[in-house]
């Protein structure tokens, strides 16, 4: 196997060859129970180095708007996120890559409960970035929209974000039929 074989904890991910933190996943596998074995690409020199990263369960409660705890899961994060995507570009592999800059993002706050609120917010923030319909359609789903007018504030909020980031592609002719 070419390149260096290191064993980090998933929260640091640095390049061995540049110490650049953020790299890119192209390939994953399952090498145990609790350890996955990762093709990386160093997204500031380019180089590809493996990991083997220890797959830690992140464990906090989830509080739901009814006040009520649940254990947070991964897959069920995962297949709401899925859901939202289907039909759209976002890869599984985008999907598990949000998920976990998420869960590190949790890790850090350093909390035991963590609203569900947040959760979705959070998730939200990544997928805005990602896919501009897979984002209504999440939004959908966790900000529990209540009518049909929230629905219309959410897409009005995203389409004047849009207008502002390229208010030149505004123009657009439309043609009359005759
Ligand atoms: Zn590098």
């Amino acid at each position: 196997m070419q390149g260096r074989c290191l064993f980090y904890n998933w929260t640091e991910m640095f390049c061995p060859f540049c110490n650049h933190r953020d790299s890119r996943v192209l390939e994953s596998r399952l090498t145990g129970e609790k350890s996955v074995r990762r093709r990386r690409q160093c997204e500031q020199c380019d180089k590809r180095f493996t990991t083997y990263e220890r797959v830690e369960v992140v464990q906090f409660l989830v509080v739901k708007r009814s006040g009520s705890r649940e254990p947070y899961m991964r897959e069920k994060l995962r297949a709401g996120l899925t859901r939202a995507v289907s039909k759209t570009t976002i890869t599984a592999e985008q999907i598990d890559d949000l998920v976990d800059a998420l869960e590190n993002e949790l890790a850090s706050l350093g909390k035991r409960e963590v609203p569900s609120t947040l959760l979705g917010e959070f998730a939200l923030a990544r997928l805005r970035n990602l896919d501009e319909v897979a984002y209504v359609r999440f939004a959908s789903v966790y900000r529990q929209f209540r009518s049909i007018e929230d629905f219309i504030v959410e897409l009005n909020t995203l389409k004047d974000t849009k207008t502002l980031l390229s208010s030149t592609e505004q123009e657009e002719a439309t043609v009359s039929s005759a």
